[in-house]
Protein backbone atom coordinates (compact mmCIF):
# COMPACT_ATOMS: atom_id res chain seq x y z
CA UNK A 1 0.00 0.00 0.00
CA UNK A 2 1.08 3.70 -0.59
CA UNK A 3 1.85 5.22 3.28
CA UNK A 4 1.97 9.21 2.88
CA UNK A 5 5.19 10.25 4.13
CA UNK A 6 4.07 12.60 5.82
CA UNK A 7 2.40 9.53 8.42
CA UNK A 8 5.77 9.33 9.60
CA UNK A 9 7.39 12.62 8.80
CA UNK A 10 5.65 14.48 11.24
CA UNK A 11 5.50 11.46 13.69
CA UNK A 12 1.26 12.00 12.73
CA UNK A 13 1.22 8.07 13.10
CA UNK A 14 2.73 8.61 17.17
CA UNK A 15 -0.01 11.09 17.38
CA UNK A 16 -2.98 9.50 16.16
CA UNK A 17 -1.99 6.81 18.65
CA UNK A 18 -1.65 9.35 21.41
CA UNK A 19 -5.21 10.23 20.94
CA UNK A 20 -5.87 6.89 21.52
CA UNK A 21 -3.81 6.91 25.37
CA UNK A 22 -6.78 6.69 27.40
CA UNK A 23 -8.33 4.04 25.64
CA UNK A 24 -5.24 1.95 25.87
CA UNK A 25 -4.95 2.60 29.73
CA UNK A 26 -8.48 1.64 30.30
CA UNK A 27 -8.30 -1.93 28.66
CA UNK A 28 -4.72 -2.28 30.00
CA UNK A 29 -6.07 -2.18 33.31
CA UNK A 30 -9.26 -3.73 33.13
CA UNK A 31 -7.46 -6.75 32.16
CA UNK A 32 -4.62 -6.24 34.60
CA UNK A 33 -7.66 -6.26 37.19
CA UNK A 34 -8.82 -9.39 35.28
CA UNK A 35 -6.25 -11.52 35.22
CA UNK A 36 -6.82 -15.03 33.27
CA UNK A 37 -4.02 -18.02 33.20
CA UNK A 38 -3.49 -19.75 30.45
CA UNK A 39 -6.32 -21.17 28.16
CA UNK A 40 -8.91 -19.50 30.55
CA UNK A 41 -8.55 -16.34 29.09
CA UNK A 42 -12.38 -15.96 28.16
CA UNK A 43 -13.26 -12.63 29.43
CA UNK A 44 -9.74 -11.32 27.43
CA UNK A 45 -10.35 -12.77 24.46
CA UNK A 46 -14.45 -11.74 24.86
CA UNK A 47 -13.49 -8.14 25.04
CA UNK A 48 -10.67 -8.18 21.91
CA UNK A 49 -13.72 -10.04 19.84
CA UNK A 50 -16.04 -7.25 20.75
CA UNK A 51 -13.52 -4.76 19.92
CA UNK A 52 -11.95 -5.98 16.58
CA UNK A 53 -15.71 -6.55 15.41
CA UNK A 54 -16.41 -3.32 16.12
CA UNK A 55 -13.76 -1.92 14.08
CA UNK A 56 -15.78 -4.25 11.10
CA UNK A 57 -13.04 -6.68 11.09
CA UNK A 58 -13.36 -10.22 9.94
CA UNK A 59 -12.84 -12.06 13.69
CA UNK A 60 -12.76 -15.45 14.63
CA UNK A 61 -12.98 -16.62 18.08
CA UNK A 62 -11.69 -19.86 19.29
CA UNK A 63 -8.40 -20.15 18.04
CA UNK A 64 -6.32 -22.35 19.62
CA UNK A 65 -8.95 -22.40 22.01
CA UNK A 66 -9.12 -19.26 23.58
CA UNK A 67 -7.31 -17.40 20.69
CA UNK A 68 -8.82 -14.74 18.60
CA UNK A 69 -8.12 -13.32 15.15
CA UNK A 70 -9.02 -10.57 13.34
CA UNK A 71 -8.56 -9.82 9.54
CA UNK A 72 -7.99 -6.64 8.51
CA UNK A 73 -8.45 -7.20 4.09
CA UNK A 74 -6.51 -5.03 1.93
CA UNK A 75 -8.51 -3.79 -1.46
CA UNK A 76 -6.09 -5.85 -3.53
CA UNK A 77 -4.91 -8.87 -3.08
CA UNK A 78 -1.43 -9.59 -2.01
CA UNK A 79 0.85 -10.10 1.19
CA UNK A 80 -0.69 -10.77 4.67
CA UNK A 81 1.22 -9.72 7.44
CA UNK A 82 0.69 -10.64 11.22
CA UNK A 83 0.90 -8.79 14.53
CA UNK A 84 0.77 -11.02 17.84
CA UNK A 85 0.36 -9.95 21.08
CA UNK A 86 -0.45 -12.84 24.13
CA UNK A 87 -3.35 -12.77 26.66
CA UNK A 88 -2.25 -14.83 29.50
CA UNK A 89 -1.43 -13.92 33.00
CA UNK A 90 0.59 -15.62 35.49
CA UNK A 91 -0.09 -17.78 39.14
CA UNK A 92 1.68 -14.99 40.61
CA UNK A 93 0.10 -13.12 43.97
CA UNK A 94 -0.21 -9.04 42.83
CA UNK A 95 1.74 -7.12 45.46
CA UNK A 96 1.81 -3.90 44.19
CA UNK A 97 -0.09 -1.33 45.75
CA UNK A 98 -1.71 0.36 43.26
CA UNK A 99 -5.35 1.28 42.24
CA UNK A 100 -5.87 -1.43 39.23
CA UNK A 101 -4.10 -4.26 41.00
CA UNK A 102 -5.49 -7.41 40.28
CA UNK A 103 -8.89 -8.27 41.96
CA UNK A 104 -7.88 -12.61 41.47
CA UNK A 105 -6.03 -13.61 44.52
CA UNK A 106 -3.05 -15.32 43.22
CA UNK A 107 -3.41 -14.37 39.38
CA UNK A 108 -1.27 -11.44 38.08
CA UNK A 109 -0.51 -9.95 34.93
CA UNK A 110 3.54 -10.04 35.88
CA UNK A 111 4.40 -10.37 32.28
CA UNK A 112 2.83 -7.26 30.59
CA UNK A 113 0.58 -9.60 28.50
CA UNK A 114 -2.29 -7.38 29.59
CA UNK A 115 -0.47 -4.55 27.79
CA UNK A 116 0.28 -6.80 24.41
CA UNK A 117 -3.17 -7.02 24.28
CA UNK A 118 -4.17 -3.39 25.34
CA UNK A 119 -1.69 -2.53 22.53
CA UNK A 120 -3.11 -4.28 19.64
CA UNK A 121 -6.08 -3.43 20.04
CA UNK A 122 -5.09 0.15 19.46
CA UNK A 123 -3.06 -0.87 16.61
CA UNK A 124 -6.03 -2.47 15.00
CA UNK A 125 -8.05 0.23 15.73
CA UNK A 126 -5.32 2.78 14.29
CA UNK A 127 -4.78 0.42 11.08
CA UNK A 128 -8.72 0.36 10.49
CA UNK A 129 -8.77 4.41 11.22
CA UNK A 130 -6.61 4.65 8.42
CA UNK A 131 -8.96 2.98 5.68
CA UNK A 132 -8.33 -0.27 3.89
CA UNK A 133 -4.73 -1.12 2.67
CA UNK A 134 -4.40 -0.99 -1.28
CA UNK A 135 -2.83 -4.47 -1.42
CA UNK A 136 -2.43 -6.94 0.96
CA UNK A 137 -3.83 -7.91 4.36
CA UNK A 138 -3.25 -7.52 8.37
CA UNK A 139 -3.71 -10.29 10.63
CA UNK A 140 -4.17 -9.53 14.07
CA UNK A 141 -3.44 -12.41 16.57
CA UNK A 142 -4.58 -12.56 19.73
CA UNK A 143 -3.02 -15.73 21.27
CA UNK A 144 -3.14 -17.73 24.76
CA UNK A 145 -1.13 -19.78 26.67
CA UNK A 146 2.31 -18.45 25.98
CA UNK A 147 3.08 -18.72 29.40
CA UNK A 148 4.10 -22.64 29.42
CA UNK A 149 1.15 -23.75 27.11
CA UNK A 150 2.48 -22.66 23.75
CA UNK A 151 -0.43 -20.93 23.10
CA UNK A 152 1.07 -20.15 19.84
CA UNK A 153 1.37 -23.89 18.45
CA UNK A 154 -2.41 -24.24 19.42
CA UNK A 155 -3.21 -21.21 17.15
CA UNK A 156 -1.03 -22.66 14.20
CA UNK A 157 -2.63 -26.19 14.68
CA UNK A 158 -6.07 -24.20 14.25
CA UNK A 159 -4.67 -22.83 11.31
CA UNK A 160 -4.17 -19.63 12.20
CA UNK A 161 -0.94 -19.24 10.10
CA UNK A 162 -3.38 -19.78 6.79
CA UNK A 163 -6.40 -18.49 5.15
CA UNK A 164 -4.77 -16.07 3.79
CA UNK A 165 -1.78 -17.42 4.57
CA UNK A 166 0.58 -15.15 6.37
CA UNK A 167 3.67 -14.23 4.66
CA UNK A 168 5.36 -12.31 7.89
CA UNK A 169 5.14 -12.26 11.94
CA UNK A 170 5.52 -8.94 13.77
CA UNK A 171 5.36 -9.02 17.79
CA UNK A 172 6.70 -7.17 20.89
CA UNK A 173 7.25 -7.80 24.53
CA UNK A 174 7.15 -5.09 27.30
CA UNK A 175 10.83 -4.89 29.26
CA UNK A 176 11.47 -2.95 32.21
CA UNK A 177 15.12 -3.01 31.26
CA UNK A 178 14.79 -0.89 28.34
CA UNK A 179 13.55 3.22 28.91
CA UNK A 180 10.06 4.21 27.79
CA UNK A 181 10.77 5.46 24.19
CA UNK A 182 13.10 2.85 22.89
CA UNK A 183 13.52 -0.46 21.50
CA UNK A 184 15.23 -3.16 21.12
CA UNK A 185 16.07 -6.24 18.71
CA UNK A 186 18.68 -8.85 18.32
CA UNK A 187 19.67 -10.56 14.93
CA UNK A 188 19.33 -13.88 14.35
CA UNK A 189 18.61 -16.39 17.67
CA UNK A 190 16.43 -13.77 19.91
CA UNK A 191 15.32 -16.05 22.75
CA UNK A 192 16.68 -19.66 23.89
CA UNK A 193 15.44 -22.84 23.57
CA UNK A 194 13.55 -23.66 26.91
CA UNK A 195 13.71 -27.43 28.07
CA UNK A 196 12.84 -28.77 31.40
CA UNK A 197 14.25 -32.22 33.04
CA UNK A 198 13.41 -34.39 35.84
CA UNK A 199 16.26 -36.33 36.97
CA UNK A 200 15.23 -38.87 40.26
CA UNK A 201 18.10 -40.56 41.96
CA UNK A 202 17.52 -43.43 43.75
CA UNK A 203 19.64 -44.91 46.23
CA UNK A 204 18.83 -47.31 49.41
CA UNK A 205 17.34 -45.93 52.45
CA UNK A 206 19.49 -46.26 55.99
CA UNK A 207 20.19 -45.41 59.59
CA UNK A 208 22.43 -41.70 58.92
CA UNK A 209 24.94 -43.05 61.76
CA UNK A 210 25.60 -46.03 59.56
CA UNK A 211 26.17 -44.54 55.82
CA UNK A 212 28.48 -47.72 54.45
CA UNK A 213 24.80 -49.83 54.57
CA UNK A 214 22.81 -47.42 52.85
CA UNK A 215 23.22 -45.59 49.20
CA UNK A 216 22.74 -42.02 49.74
CA UNK A 217 21.06 -40.52 47.10
CA UNK A 218 21.29 -37.22 48.54
CA UNK A 219 25.41 -37.21 48.34
CA UNK A 220 24.46 -38.91 45.02
CA UNK A 221 22.30 -35.51 44.07
CA UNK A 222 25.19 -33.30 44.67
CA UNK A 223 27.82 -35.10 42.89
CA UNK A 224 25.13 -35.26 39.87
CA UNK A 225 24.15 -31.45 40.04
CA UNK A 226 28.13 -30.37 40.10
CA UNK A 227 28.81 -32.66 37.06
CA UNK A 228 25.93 -31.19 35.38
CA UNK A 229 27.40 -27.66 35.40
CA UNK A 230 30.50 -29.23 33.71
CA UNK A 231 28.60 -29.50 30.11
CA UNK A 232 28.52 -25.43 29.84
CA UNK A 233 32.23 -24.79 31.31
CA UNK A 234 34.18 -28.04 29.59
CA UNK A 235 31.60 -29.54 26.99
CA UNK A 236 30.54 -26.59 25.24
CA UNK A 237 32.04 -23.95 22.69
CA UNK A 238 32.80 -20.99 25.06
CA UNK A 239 31.35 -18.74 22.68
CA UNK A 240 27.78 -20.53 22.55
CA UNK A 241 25.84 -20.12 25.28
CA UNK A 242 23.72 -22.68 27.50
CA UNK A 243 22.48 -22.87 30.93
CA UNK A 244 21.34 -25.75 33.47
CA UNK A 245 19.43 -24.95 36.09
CA UNK A 246 18.75 -27.38 38.67
CA UNK A 247 15.33 -25.35 40.14
CA UNK A 248 13.81 -27.66 42.50
CA UNK A 249 15.31 -30.67 44.81
CA UNK A 250 13.43 -32.78 46.81
CA UNK A 251 14.51 -36.04 49.16
CA UNK A 252 14.92 -37.07 52.74
CA UNK A 253 12.65 -36.89 55.55
CA UNK A 254 14.44 -36.31 58.91
CA UNK A 255 18.09 -35.29 59.86
CA UNK A 256 19.20 -39.27 60.81
CA UNK A 257 17.56 -41.06 57.77
CA UNK A 258 20.12 -41.69 54.67
CA UNK A 259 17.21 -40.40 52.16
CA UNK A 260 16.03 -43.40 49.61
CA UNK A 261 15.61 -40.73 46.73
CA UNK A 262 15.54 -37.40 45.42
CA UNK A 263 13.95 -35.93 42.81
CA UNK A 264 15.19 -32.97 40.88
CA UNK A 265 13.76 -30.67 38.43
CA UNK A 266 15.86 -28.03 35.81
CA UNK A 267 15.78 -26.23 32.94
CA UNK A 268 17.85 -26.24 29.81
CA UNK A 269 18.76 -23.02 27.77
CA UNK A 270 20.36 -23.17 24.58
CA UNK A 271 20.76 -20.58 21.39
CA UNK A 272 21.94 -23.30 19.14
CA UNK A 273 19.51 -26.03 17.79
CA UNK A 274 22.35 -28.30 17.33
CA UNK A 275 23.75 -28.29 20.46
CA UNK A 276 20.43 -28.65 21.80
CA UNK A 277 19.73 -31.63 19.60
CA UNK A 278 22.75 -33.32 21.95
CA UNK A 279 21.40 -32.28 25.16
CA UNK A 280 19.37 -35.02 26.31
CA UNK A 281 22.15 -37.71 25.45
CA UNK A 282 25.09 -35.42 26.94
CA UNK A 283 23.06 -34.83 30.40
CA UNK A 284 22.36 -38.41 30.58
CA UNK A 285 25.61 -39.71 30.29
CA UNK A 286 26.79 -37.71 32.96
CA UNK A 287 23.86 -39.09 34.94
CA UNK A 288 24.38 -42.32 34.49
CA UNK A 289 27.82 -42.49 34.94
CA UNK A 290 27.70 -40.47 38.26
CA UNK A 291 24.51 -42.94 39.75
CA UNK A 292 26.44 -45.59 38.41
CA UNK A 293 29.65 -45.11 39.87
CA UNK A 294 28.41 -44.57 43.39
CA UNK A 295 26.04 -48.02 43.35
CA UNK A 296 22.89 -45.72 42.86
CA UNK A 297 19.81 -46.02 39.72
CA UNK A 298 18.00 -43.05 38.23
CA UNK A 299 15.07 -42.18 36.21
CA UNK A 300 15.49 -39.01 33.86
CA UNK A 301 12.86 -36.91 31.35
CA UNK A 302 14.13 -34.66 29.07
CA UNK A 303 11.08 -32.59 27.88
CA UNK A 304 11.21 -30.71 24.52
CA UNK A 305 10.08 -26.65 25.70
CA UNK A 306 9.60 -23.63 23.14
CA UNK A 307 12.26 -23.70 20.42
CA UNK A 308 14.55 -20.62 19.81
CA UNK A 309 13.19 -17.56 18.76
CA UNK A 310 14.67 -16.91 15.19
CA UNK A 311 14.86 -13.38 13.89
CA UNK A 312 14.34 -12.93 10.09
CA UNK A 313 17.16 -10.53 8.99
CA UNK A 314 15.27 -8.10 6.76
CA UNK A 315 11.88 -8.40 9.47
CA UNK A 316 14.76 -6.75 12.00
CA UNK A 317 16.15 -4.29 9.62
CA UNK A 318 11.99 -3.03 8.84
CA UNK A 319 11.82 -2.83 12.87
CA UNK A 320 14.40 -0.96 13.10
CA UNK A 321 13.68 1.23 10.00
CA UNK A 322 10.41 1.75 11.50
CA UNK A 323 11.81 2.73 14.84
CA UNK A 324 13.39 5.51 13.40
CA UNK A 325 10.38 6.98 11.75
CA UNK A 326 7.84 6.67 14.49
CA UNK A 327 10.22 6.78 17.92
CA UNK A 328 12.91 8.90 16.09
CA UNK A 329 16.61 8.83 15.34
CA UNK A 330 18.73 6.92 18.33
CA UNK A 331 15.76 5.22 19.82
CA UNK A 332 16.72 1.67 18.54
CA UNK A 333 19.83 -0.53 19.12
CA UNK A 334 20.67 -4.49 18.48
CA UNK A 335 21.42 -6.48 21.76
CA UNK A 336 22.11 -10.04 23.05
CA UNK A 337 20.09 -12.71 22.95
CA UNK A 338 18.03 -13.44 26.00
CA UNK A 339 17.85 -16.99 27.58
CA UNK A 340 14.22 -16.72 28.35
CA UNK A 341 12.11 -18.67 26.50
CA UNK A 342 9.40 -17.36 24.43
CA UNK A 343 6.75 -19.04 22.43
CA UNK A 344 6.41 -16.86 19.69
CA UNK A 345 9.34 -18.89 18.78
CA UNK A 346 7.31 -21.37 16.72
CA UNK A 347 5.90 -18.77 14.08
CA UNK A 348 9.44 -17.63 13.58
CA UNK A 349 10.08 -21.65 12.43
CA UNK A 350 7.15 -21.48 9.83
CA UNK A 351 7.48 -17.68 8.55
CA UNK A 352 9.94 -14.57 8.43
CA UNK A 353 9.31 -12.82 12.10
CA UNK A 354 10.45 -10.42 14.46
CA UNK A 355 9.94 -9.78 18.51
CA UNK A 356 11.16 -6.99 19.71
CA UNK A 357 10.91 -5.45 23.09
CA UNK A 358 9.46 -2.51 23.89
CA UNK A 359 11.25 -0.13 26.94
CA UNK A 360 8.63 0.33 29.79
CA UNK A 361 11.28 1.16 32.37
CA UNK A 362 10.78 4.15 34.30
CA UNK A 363 12.05 4.58 38.21
CA UNK A 364 9.92 7.53 38.80
CA UNK A 365 7.19 5.25 38.13
CA UNK A 366 8.28 2.28 39.90
CA UNK A 367 8.25 0.24 36.76
CA UNK A 368 11.66 -1.32 37.70
CA UNK A 369 10.64 -4.72 38.83
CA UNK A 370 12.14 -7.52 36.60
CA UNK A 371 8.99 -9.19 34.37
CA UNK A 372 7.64 -11.85 36.60
CA UNK A 373 8.15 -10.39 39.79
CA UNK A 374 5.14 -9.69 42.12
CA UNK A 375 5.29 -6.05 41.82
CA UNK A 376 5.94 -5.62 38.19
CA UNK A 377 4.63 -3.05 36.61
CA UNK A 378 4.86 -0.69 33.53
CA UNK A 379 5.01 3.17 32.23
CA UNK A 380 2.09 3.45 30.77
CA UNK A 381 3.35 5.98 28.48
CA UNK A 382 4.66 3.37 26.41
CA UNK A 383 0.99 1.85 25.36
CA UNK A 384 0.97 4.21 22.30
CA UNK A 385 4.04 3.83 21.46
CA UNK A 386 3.94 0.11 21.14
CA UNK A 387 0.36 0.43 18.88
CA UNK A 388 1.72 2.78 16.89
CA UNK A 389 4.98 0.64 16.34
CA UNK A 390 3.09 -2.31 15.30
CA UNK A 391 0.76 -0.30 12.94
CA UNK A 392 3.62 0.76 11.19
CA UNK A 393 6.00 -2.09 11.24
CA UNK A 394 2.64 -3.82 9.59
CA UNK A 395 2.16 -0.69 7.02
CA UNK A 396 5.55 -0.78 6.23
CA UNK A 397 5.88 -4.38 5.43
CA UNK A 398 3.00 -4.30 3.14
CA UNK A 399 4.77 -0.96 1.14
CA UNK A 400 7.88 -2.90 0.93
CA UNK A 401 6.60 -6.57 -0.51
ZN1 LIG B 1 6.42 -14.37 31.02
ZN1 LIG C 1 5.74 -12.69 28.40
Amino acid sequence: MTVQPELYESSELLKKASELKDKLIAWRRDFHQHPELAYEEVRTSGQVAQHLESLGLEVTRGVGRTGVVGLLRGKEPGPTIGLRADMDALPILDQKQVEYKSTVTGKMHACGHDAHTSMLMGAAQLLCQLGKPERGNIKFIFQPAEEGGAGAKAMMDDGVLSDPPVDAIAGLHVFPFVPVGEITAVRGIGCAAADTITIKVIGRGGHAAHPHTSVDSVVISAQVISALQHIASRHVDPLDSIVVTIGKIEGGSASNVIAPEVTMQGTVRTLNPELRAEMPERLEKIIKGVTDAFGATYEFTYHMGYPSVINDDAMVDLVLETADLVLGQGKSRLVKPSMGGEDFSYYTHEIPGVFFRLGVGNREKNAIYPLHHPQFDLDEDALPLGSAMLSAVALQYLQKS
